[in-house]
């Protein structure tokens, strides 16, 4: 399919993966549109002149999904359905050599950090757009905004270190100012994702600075709701929990992946925090901010996990009741310090038996926490509606990944709008409502 000037190129950009690959996709097609294509967001159906697969390539499941769908789109390239296939992404960053090699119908095979070599081979000009610039593909009211780049920290089963490089925190001047651009937009709501948000600034201002971020980020009109995922346990830095008490902005909810709790395995894994040090920090938080929601994620079957190691995180599952929970087999990755000094000694079949045990307990507490919500009025904000149902989220709820809030249509409510509700029911990861 040649490209006529004259007609802006039609570019289809694929996103795979987490909401760092959302946020570098969105910037991404921000650069394109500037570039004057027409972008589209994981658009379906043939007859675009580039197609951008932004790859995951964290764990197995991840990497196989982000295969598929290349291969997918290689027999569009091969039907002639579409102009260039793009590789770009973690995927591509950890194995370009072999994509390049056993797929012969992608065009480009690129990393992380794509668009320069993006624009070089698709012979773009212009492309220059304001810094923090980018095409929101989530709706309009809610965005994520991405702290900082890449991962210092040793974690035994994580590849992300070796996938996107060192820690980098972006400027607070430059997140204020993206904050500011989103704010303008009509987002409402944002969610500060990174690797590590733990560690943020730690690089640039000789200190741990989210609390200085948190603060100014507070400052923007328009942003009612600010959102913390992927904190890390050590190093926690406890100023935060004092904005957060202290400040509505800041929603009282804090994802922090811990991965596990027996000091057997936190050692194994190479956390660099034990079983008392992560009890003592779920206490700190939960004191210091009354109310506050818990998201965490668990890992099972590390190798060297034991029967006893399981049974401790059972135990630590029905005692911490953590109100949102994930909870993910290990997956045995080439190029990590446990693939090179570990040997998988779990089997698959028990991984998986243990995730189903873990969610089976999480299942009770997370209706637990649903049920004394019954009764209670409280803000939601209203993201999409469906025939009967507007499908809403509290503060407590962040988008994708935790309970909905449905609310039976009785009154016309505004996609995007903060409502007040009353919640009339609950069931193991829903709750029912009405507007007040
Ligand atoms: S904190 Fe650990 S698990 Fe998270 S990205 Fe860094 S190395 Fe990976």
């Amino acid at each position: 399919m040649t490209q006529n000037r004259s007609i802006p190129m039609r570019v289809n950009i694929i996103t795979m993966g987490c909401s760092k690959n959302l946020v570098d996709s969105e910037s991404m097609m921000a650069r394109f549109a500037a570039a004057g294509c027409e972008v589209y967001f994981d658009a379906a159906g043939a007859g675009f002149d580039v197609v951008i697969i932004n790859t995951c390539g964290f764990i197995h499941d991840a990497k196989q999904e982000s295969v598929d769908m290349i291969l997918e789109y290689a027999e569009a390239r091969k039907r002639g359905e579409m102009g260039k296939l793009c590789i770009t992404g973690c995927l591509s960053e950890r194995y370009r050599e072999e994509l390049i090699r056993e797929i012969p119908e992608a065009d480009i095979v690129l990393g992380c950090d794509a668009f320069e070599g993006l624009k070089r081979e698709l012979s773009l000009t212009g492309a220059c757009c304001t810094p923090g610039e980018r095409l929101l593909s989530t709706p309009s009211h809610y965005a994520y905004l991405k702290i900082s780049e890449g991962c210092d920290r040793k974690c035994s089963f994580c590849i992300i270190p070796a996938i996107r490089g060192k820690h980098i925190s972006r400027p607070v001047e430059s997140l204020v100012n993206e904050g500011s651009l989103l704010a303008q937009k009509g987002v409402k709501e944002i969610i500060l994702v990174a690797q590590d948000l733990s560690s943020y600034g730690s690089d640039l201002y000789n200190r741990v600075a989210l609390d200085k971020l948190l603060m100014k980020l507070t400052e923007i009109n328009g942003l009612e709701w600010i959102r913390l995922h992927y904190a890390y346990p050590a190093g926690f830095p406890d100023k935060v929990l004092e904005i957060m008490a202290g400040n509505k902005k800041i929603c009282r909810y804090l994802d922090i992946p811990l991965q596990h709790i027996s000091d057997n395995v936190l050692k194994k894994m190479r956390r660099g925090i034990n079983k008392q040090k992560t009890l003592e920090l779920i206490d700190r938080i939960r004191n210091k901010v009354p109310g506050i929601v818990l998201r965490t994620t668990l890992l099972t079957g590390h190798p060297g996990e034991t029967v006893h190691d399981f049974e401790e995180l059972k135990d630590f599952v029905r005692s911490a009741r953590f109100e949102r929970l994930g909870v993910f087999p290990y997956s045995h990755e080439e190029g990590t310090w446990a693939y090179d000094n570990l040997s998988d000694d779990v089997h698959d079949s028990e991984k998986e038996r243990r995730v189903a045990e873990i969610m089976e307990i999480q299942k009770e507490v997370s209706a637990g926490f649903n049920n004394r919500l019954t009764g209670t009025e409280i803000k939601a904000i209203i993201d999409s509606e469906e025939d009967e149902f507007y499908n809403g989220r509290t503060e407590f709820d962040s988008p994708e990944v935790d309970n909905g809030v449905l609310i039976k249509k009785s009154k016309q409510l505004v996609i995007g709008s903060f409502v007040n509700l009353k919640i009339t029911g609950s069931d193991d990861y829903d709750l029912y409502a009405r507007p007040v």
